[in-house]
């Protein structure tokens, strides 16, 4: 780790690199873009074959399948995937992440779409990660003596590097019992708390009964999709007027809150294109503008977002977005009587329950074509009255048949992210 290679990412995103102008981050991108195709064709055998015969516009689609497949001659660091992945494997199930590769550093990804990702970074892509990140969260005029505390799955290796005098950092590992990860986090007092909403409403749920006292500067939700009822409560129980998010994956840093809680792209350093679902909704397909060790190009995310129609207050020319919604896998499907089908978004579904009573932990599953199994953990006639209402209404809003629901008691479950709205029942894409 080099403390001065973060400093400058830091120095640079932060302070030296405003970006006021639409103008400015597309001059920026077009610039960064010429030169990381230069390197890609001198570097990556797999895009040296591509840009061959392909301008970048052109180049195909790619998502984990075809980041797995061609994993060797897309990297350009000489890292063999099978040699890599055992490393990964290793080091996720000792839970000890400081077995690098040569200098790099290796790690798997779960995500929610079923296969197994492995990403691979360079010291210095991880130094900059966390410039980028702590340039983007730390709180405006007060730098210094700031305790974070992430609580983390083994997802992300990239962390476990940062150590610093500047600011301490402290690991919550979301796995260990809840009880004691709260009697740590009481002890540590954290000026800033990063944790997925699931985790967050465990700590909320604590402070609303008065066995949590520490009210962070900031908060921030991460890893999970932060549902709007989830927000309300965790910003009231943590006494935070604004409720901070940080869109972070394998795949790289891609938006962060600013002051005002609205989600900025990081478009300084990634490249957004929009595949429209509907007027508003888009799934991103990013190229990471700086990254080498293992080229992020033209990657499909598979993520639904809503773009945001006015434009932010606080004056950033990044693109603001109103919700970062879930999978695009996780689109319910509705019939229409006349055959055919209707997406219902994650969201959609998610909001319809907002006006749901009686419960307070639930789960969506569409397990067949006109069939939902949703979990609660109040499961009484009212409860179960309440949400056939809304599912029956929000049904008869897209003009589909009201789906059958069968009701299950609500089990919590640690061992993967939390998505509350699942489709568990035809292609992966809508
Ligand atoms: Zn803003």
């Amino acid at each position: 780790m080099s403390t001065l290679r973060i400093l400058r990412e830091f120095a640079v995103v932060r302070w030296l690199r405003p970006l006021r102008s639409r103008r400015s981050v597309d001059r920026r991108q077009r610039r960064l873009l010429r030169r990381h195709v230069r390197f890609l064709r001198r570097r990556s055998p797999h895009f040296r074959d591509l840009l061959a015969d392909a301008t970048f516009e052109r180049l195909p689609v790619m998502d984990k399948r075809i980041m797995m497949t061609e994993f060797d001659r897309m990297n350009t660091v000489g890292v063999r995937r099978d040699e890599a992945l055992e490393l990964a494997i290793a080091n996720e199930r000792s839970r000890e992440f400081d077995a690098d590769l040569g200098e790099n550093s290796v790690g798997l990804s779960s995500g929610t779409s079923g296969h197994r990702g492995l990403f691979v970074v360079s010291p210095a892509e991880r130094d900059a990660w966390v410039g980028a990140v702590l340039a983007r969260t730390l709180p405006r005029g007060d730098l210094l003596g700031h305790r974070i505390a992430l609580f983390l799955r083994a997802d992300n290796t990239l962390y476990e590097s940062v150590r610093s005098r500047a600011v301490s950092f402290r690991y919550f590992d979301v796995y260990a019992d809840m009880a004691e990860n709260l009697a740590r986090l009481r002890a540590y007092r954290p000026t800033i708390l990063v944790a997925p909403p699931s985790v967050l409403r465990v700590i909320a749920k604590a402070a609303a009964a008065g066995r949590f006292d520490v009210v962070p500067k900031k908060v921030y939700a991460v890893a999970e999709v932060l549902e709007l009822a989830d927000a309300d409560l965790i910003g009231r129980a943590l006494r935070q007027p604004v409720l901070h998010q940080l869109y972070q994956c394998t795949e790289g840093f891609l938006a962060h809150t600013c002051e005002r809680g609205v989600i900025h792209l990081n478009e300084d350093t990634v490249l957004f294109e929009r595949e429209m679902l509907d007027a508003e909704r888009f799934v991103p397909i990013v190229t990471d503008l700086r990254r080498r060790a293992q080229p992020i190009v033209r990657y499909r995310l598979g993520d639904v977002l809503r773009a945001r129609t006015e434009p932010c207050a606080c004056g950033s020319a990044l693109a603001a977005i109103d919700r970062i919604e879930g999978r695009e896998g996780d689109t319910l499907l509705f019939r229409r009587p006349s055959g055919g089908e209707v997406p219902v978004f994650a969201d959609v579904m998610a909001r319809a329950l907002l006006f749901a009573e009686g419960f307070d932990e639930y789960r969506v599953v569409q397990t067949a074509a006109s069939r939902l199994e949703i979990a609660l953990d109040v499961l009484d006639d009212r409860s179960r009255r309440s949400v056939a209402e809304e599912v029956a209404r929000l049904a008869d809003r897209v003009g589909c048949e009201r789906p059958e629901v069968v009701f299950v008691p609500y089990e919590h479950e640690r061992s993967a992210k939390l998505r509350r709205v699942v489709r568990d029942w035809g292609s992966a894409t809508p």
